[in-house]
């Protein structure tokens, strides 16, 4: 290729060969050394509070041990054993560290028996090309492809688990260093003399490729953590705890979205208060936690009755509120019968107790009381009240 023609290319094959002088191998080593530590450092500090999750825990010892083993593999001046058998292996044990953090991660069953085989083969590829069948090259080229295989090992484990918004910067970084690992054991296969490589082209873009990657897989584990800290804030914040439906801040929140896209769709929109009846006498002859188990069963019940984008929340101790898109107040009747017909039909079985109850329910549309939701669920309430005077165990249109 002619330079002058490409000066791009000149830029770029300059860039990336190590011995040119533009980012020579020892610059980008110290640079790879430097983010090394800096990202270990931000994973150590991440979690380092009270309450960090222990994946958190195992990832930070994960990085501080492959650190340690990345130290001890570039060590010069020191028996064989030190930097190229036990550096290997205390960076495996890392990585086995890292995945232990994965897996608990993702919910499954950590097993110290990965750690250790990941660590003992580790162990095994350098110490037979070192002692057995000595070859500097073959000890690169298998440890380069071992330690992609573990890379992308991590990247599938997260990829299984599902869920791509949160994991897709860690999943990118596990693969793009364990591509880097293997481009490096391929470049040895292709070069009959290591001292040639360190000069080569694949050794520069992977110089360049791993702190990137090392940078993407830190940054990206601390988002997985925060995307589930998110959520779990999220839920607590807008459903109940112990019926698993909305709260009144997640009616107010959702209750609007669904109002104002049945409105601009110009749908009808239909609610449903339902009251458990008699539900202090319930709490009385059998105790607060049959209770509660009532109010499960009623949000289960309702739950299964409803369409997934119809809205269930728990307006206030036995009472619950259903927000439907697309029903007027007769179809909304209908399905508020079917409810309250199931509801007295079900056996709430709890231990050796059986226990019956109704609800009385009210009804109500945007036809007759417009799209504010307030005004709808005051309407409801008034029309559920109706129920109840007029001897509960039914549904009264409001
Ligand atoms: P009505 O038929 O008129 O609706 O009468 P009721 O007994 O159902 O209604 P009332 O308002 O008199 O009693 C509601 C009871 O619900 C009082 C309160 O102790 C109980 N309660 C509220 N929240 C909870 C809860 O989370 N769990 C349990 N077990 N009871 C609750
Ligand atoms: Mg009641
Ligand atoms: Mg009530």
């Amino acid at each position: 290729m002619d330079d002058c023609h490409w000066p791009w290319a000149a830029i770029h094959w300059g860039i990336l060969r190590t011995d040119s002088g533009v980012l020579n191998l020892d610059t980008l080593l110290l640079v790879q050394v430097c983010i090394t530590l800096l990202t270990t450092a931000l994973l150590v500090a991440s979690a380092c509070y009270t309450g960090s999750p222990s994946e958190q825990r195992w990832w930070a010892a994960g990085n501080l041990v492959v650190s340690l083993g990345l130290a001890m593999a570039n060590m010069y001046g020191v028996p064989d054993i030190f930097n190229t058998i036990l550096g290997y292996g205390m960076i495996a044990f890392g990585m086995g560290l890292v995945l232990r953090g994965l897996r608990v991660y993702c919910s499954e069953v950590p097993r110290w028996r990965e750690a250790i085989v990941v660590t003992a083969v580790a162990l095994l590829i350098p110490a037979y090309f070192t002692f057995i069948v000595p070859s500097l090259r073959a000890r690169l080229c298998y440890s380069g492809f071992y330690f992609a295989l573990l890379n992308w090992h991590c990247a599938l484990t997260l990829a299984r688990h599902g869920g791509w918004r949160g994991i897709v910067i860690s999943v990118a970084g596990f693969t793009v260093l364990g591509l880097a690992l293997f481009a490096r054991g391929m470049n040895m296969v292709f070069h009959s003399d290591p001292a040639d490589v360190p000069g080569s082209v694949v050794m520069g873009a992977s110089m360049l490729a791993i702190p990137l990657a090392q940078v993407c897989i830190a940054f990206g584990l601390i988002l997985m953590v925060m995307w589930r800290y998110a959520e779990r804030l999220r839920k607590l914040s807008t459903l109940d705890a112990l019926t698993g439906a909305l709260n009144r801040a997640g009616l107010e929140i959702q209750g609007k979205r669904v109002g104002l896209r049945a409105q601009r769709g110009r749908r009808s929109l239909a609610v449903i208060m339902i009251d458990v009846d008699f539900f202090k006498t319930i709490n009385d002859t059998y105790g607060h936690p049959v209770g509660d188990e009532v109010l499960r069963h009623m949000a289960r019940i309702l739950r299964l009755e409803l369409r997934p984008y119809d809205l269930l929340a728990r307006f206030g101790g036995e009472e619950f509120v259903l927000v439907l898109d697309g029903l007027n107040r007769d179809a909304a009747i209908k399905v508020a019968e079917r409810l309250r017909a199931r509801i007295e039909l079900e056996l709430v079985e709890i231990d050796a107790l059986s226990v019956r109850y109704t609800a009385s329910v009210g009804v109500v549309s945007s036809d007759e009381h417009g799209y504010d939701l307030i005004r709808l669920i005051s309407a409801g309430d008034a029309a559920m009240y109706e129920a109840k005077r007029s001897g509960r165990n039914r549904v009264i249109g409001g």
